[in-house]
């Protein structure tokens, strides 16, 4: 039986460490995509983009809703956030996995719109570590700090909506749980 190409929903609160282990997860399986979404969020330092995200206007997202591009959307702290159709497509077309790391409202339609989807759920091993890793990043102004963190406690109650749930305390061992899992689904 061959690998089957199927498509992964990442969610978790900011600073859980999604990034990450999704970025580790491609380096050892480069075949895997990841999908970059649209934002309407201005881009932090370092962002680049067509790679970190598409940044949008207020005005091209909408319009772009409302030609049905998008597979799934959210506003998300503040802002908008999407995942093109075609960014999914680009992958499956290929025969590849595709990640979408997505907040927990967009893993919920997901789950709508293409009930195939894994959704995986990542959590800290402590309120404590979570808020200790977001302060860490250094990448967010307090007033943005504590509103990822308000919405953080939210998120971590859609933790048990989800298919698998990986708790990101030795970052190793949170990999090798995330590769697992896909192999586990891909073979399915
Ligand atoms: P997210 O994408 O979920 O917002 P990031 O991947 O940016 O989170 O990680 C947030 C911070 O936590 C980063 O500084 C990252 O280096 C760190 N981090 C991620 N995973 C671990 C881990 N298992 N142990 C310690 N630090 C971690
Ligand atoms: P950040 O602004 O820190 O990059 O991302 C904030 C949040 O937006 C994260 O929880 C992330 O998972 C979520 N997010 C990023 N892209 C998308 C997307 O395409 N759709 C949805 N629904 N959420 C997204």
């Amino acid at each position: 039986m061959g690998r089957r190409a199927r498509l992964f929903v990442v969610s978790g609160p900011a600073g859980v460490g999604k990034g990450t282990l999704v970025s580790l997860v491609r380096e050892a399986r480069p075949s895997i995509g990841v999908t970059v979404s649209a934002t309407t969020r201005t881009p932090r330092p370092g962002e680049v983009e067509g790679v970190s995200y598409y940044y949008m206007s207020d005005e091209e997202f909408e319009r772009r809703v409302a030609a049905g591009e998008f597979l799934e959307w959210a506003q998300v702290h503040d802002h908008r956030y999407g995942t093109l159709k075609s960014e999914v497509e680009r992958f499956l077309a290929k025969g590849n996995s595709v990640i979408l790391e997505i907040d927990v409202q967009g893993g919920d339609n997901v789950r709508r719109v293409f009930p195939d989807a894994v959704r995986i759920f990542v959590e800290p091993p402590s309120w404590e570590v979570l808020v200790e890793r977001l302060r860490g990043r250094g990448t967010e102004s307090e007033a943005s700090l504590k509103l990822r963190l308000k919405n953080a406690r939210r998120e971590l109650d859609y933790a048990h909506t989800y298919d698998v749930r990986i708790v990101n305390d030795d970052l190793d061992e949170a990999v090798e749980k995330l590769m697992q899992t896909l192999e586990k689904y891909e073979n399915e």
